[in-house]
């Protein structure tokens, strides 16, 4: 695991270290990452997985992974399965310590048994319309329900028959009995239980009473021994219920977990809730889950991130207490950097134009050699004979003055083989270019006599009889945002129609033929590619990850 140098100067290792100073939580730190399983893990969950596991990682402590499973109706096993091969292919590890909040429900059925005992919590028959009305505002104080005052012994012999099904959903709830003035309204007897006869992914129909996620989740952590409780700015309010709860229950204020609440991270032309995502997916806006155009850590994985880019890029955005906008520009900039340095080169023409190198010998091949990555050496053959194909955007007709690739009667190098020099123009009925005719200067290539000349441009091509068919997706931005990079309410409306492009008669040199998912290259003067799982043995198919240019670290030059 790469050293994490933003978790050292972050204002909750401040908080760590401030309690370990005072003599708390001496037996070591403990952290956890508790997603609901209820849709795939995105790019904002890759930046909680980071701080979490990296807290403990840096202060030699552990961190569980730990699914808030408590609403049996959104929860599904393919979630629960889809989070952990994202956080594994993060690179971070739970070891043994994988739990369910629903592991703990009988538990939680006691501590709630144990607040009615206390005269600390309430069954009340008020319907949620009713809750709410009664609730108040915040400028005005709550009112009581009129269910308020039962006695322990009717609180719990209501709460016993809601847990054995008497009642129907909605009919009862369990609240806690703090305060219906406060200030917070998370305090004014938030409720805790509520019923739900429905079918839960892991305990069946054990339960028709399930906790309330505010009751469920600050338990879970301290039946757990978690110590940092590291969470997002909306929970910051229900901070005090959280405390109030641990306090009455018992838990020693040394130990018990402590909430730090952070920013969320929010990107440019991106959604990053799970509710919005799985629309994007049940409306067929986009393949999958795992379409290479979603923020989820599947569809990034597809598209060709990898895990130490989304690392650096969490590294990178660091951990604050306000609210930002970060440009996705800067996640491109992770991807590319980490490729950049890590995959190989090869030649592809997209849109390919046939070139005949007319002094070429026509049964000729030969392989030239070309260098695979200029960082970590290595080399490859590249097969050569007498037809090849370039990119149809490097020849022009009527080329301007500074155009330096192919033209009528101009010369440009063949990357890694000869300068050519384009004799002839050849066109269909419709006055398409379909073909040049071209001669190469054939001392020009590696230790050839003119393999020194200069000629203004070199291109990429492939050679026709070796060059492998590839089906090729360009991607961009599914959403369109304003020119201050936010998206509209109705962010179906910013879908962007041509988010995906299909080349399908691309062409790739050979040396990818048994290459199969996961593999990225560079394809030279164009991008960053990687081969999706769609690939088979007959066919190759490439996502494009990123263009080769780099706006964002640009910026940051300048600025
Ligand atoms: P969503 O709004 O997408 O459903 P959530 O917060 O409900 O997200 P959970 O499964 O509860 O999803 O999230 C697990 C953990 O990930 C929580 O601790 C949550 O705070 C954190 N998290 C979720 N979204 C982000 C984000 N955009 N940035 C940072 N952390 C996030
Ligand atoms: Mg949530």
């Amino acid at each position: 695991m790469a050293e994490n140098t933003t978790i050292a100067t972050n204002f909750v290792q401040n908080a760590i270290e401030e309690d370990q100073k005072n003599g708390k939580y001496t037996e070591g730190i403990h952290t956890r990452f508790p997603p609901e399983p209820n849709g795939y893990l995105h790019i904002g969950h890759a930046k909680s997985i980071c701080l979490n596991f990296g807290l403990a990682e840096y202060n030699h402590g552990l961190c569980n992974l730990r699914f808030d499973d408590t609403n049996p109706t959104k929860e599904d096993t393919e979630y629960v399965d889809s989070i952990q091969e994202d956080i594994r292919w993060l690179g971070f590890s739970w070891q043994n310590r994988m739990y369910y909040a629903s592991d703990y429900f009988d538990k939680l059925y006691d501590y709630a048994v144990e607040l009615i005992k206390k005269g600390l919590a309430y069954v009340d028959d008020l319907t949620a319309d009713q809750i709410k009305e009664y609730r108040g505002t915040l400028t005005e104080p709550g009112k009581e329900s009129p269910y308020r005052n039962r006695s322990v012994e009717e609180n719990l012999d209501l709460f016993a028959r809601m847990k054995a099904g008497e009642f129907g959903d909605g009919e009862k709830v369990l609240r806690a009995k703090i305060d219906m003035a406060s200030p917070n309204m998370v305090m004014r007897d938030t409720v805790i239980y509520r019923i739900a006869h429905a079918h839960h992914h892991r305990t069946g129909d054990k339960w028709c009473i399930y906790p309330m996620y505010d009751f469920a989740h600050p338990l879970s952590d301290a039946i757990e021994g978690i110590t940092h409780s590291v969470c997002t700015l909306e929970f910051e309010e229900h901070r005090p219920f959280y405390d109030w709860l641990l306090e009455n229950l018992g838990f020693d204020v040394n130990t018990r977990p402590r909430q730090i609440e952070f920013a969320r991270l929010n990107l440019t032309n991106t959604v990053t809730s799970k509710r919005k995502l799985r629309q994007l997916v049940e409306e067929g806006h986009v393949r999958g889950w795992d379409d290479p155009r979603m923020p989820t850590i599947s569809g990034l994985r597809r598209r060709g991130f990898t895990p130490a880019s989304l690392r650096k890029f969490c590294e990178e955005i660091g951990v604050a207490k306000g609210n930002s906008l970060v440009d996705v520009a800067m996640l491109e900039s992770c991807v590319r950097a980490d490729l950049n340095e890590n995959a190989d080169r090869i030649m592809a023409v997209l849109r390919p134009l046939k070139v005949v190198i007319t002094n070429y010998p026509e049964d000729k091949e030969e392989w030239l050699l070309g260098d695979n990555n200029p960082m970590h050496g290595g080399h490859r053959f590249i097969p050569f004979s007498r037809e090849i194909y370039i990119e149809q955007e490097d020849f022009m007709e009527d080329a301007p003055k500074k155009f330096f690739r192919l033209k009528p009667g101009g010369e440009v190098r063949l990357k890694h083989a000869y300068i050519i020099k384009c004799e002839e123009v050849i066109k269909d009925e419709q006055g398409n270019v379909v073909e040049l005719r071209c001669t190469a200067d054939l001392d020009s290539k590696t230790g050839g006599a003119t393999a020194g000349r200069k000629v203004k441009g070199t291109i990429h091509w492939v050679a026709a009889k070796t060059a492998v068919p590839a089906e090729v997706r360009l991607y961009d931005y599914l959403l369109e945002t304003d020119e201050n990079g936010n998206l509209p309410e109705d962010f179906i409306g910013a879908l962007n129609k041509n988010s995906l492009e299909i080349i399908d008669n691309a062409l790739v040199e050979p040396s990818v033929k048994l290459q199969a998912a996961g593999k990225h290259y560079q394809f030279l003067r164009t991008g960053y590619f990687v081969i999706d799982p769609d690939t088979t043995p007959d066919k190759l198919v490439f996502n494009r990850v990123v263009g080769l240019k780099d706006t964002w670290a640009k910026e940051k030059k300048k600025g």
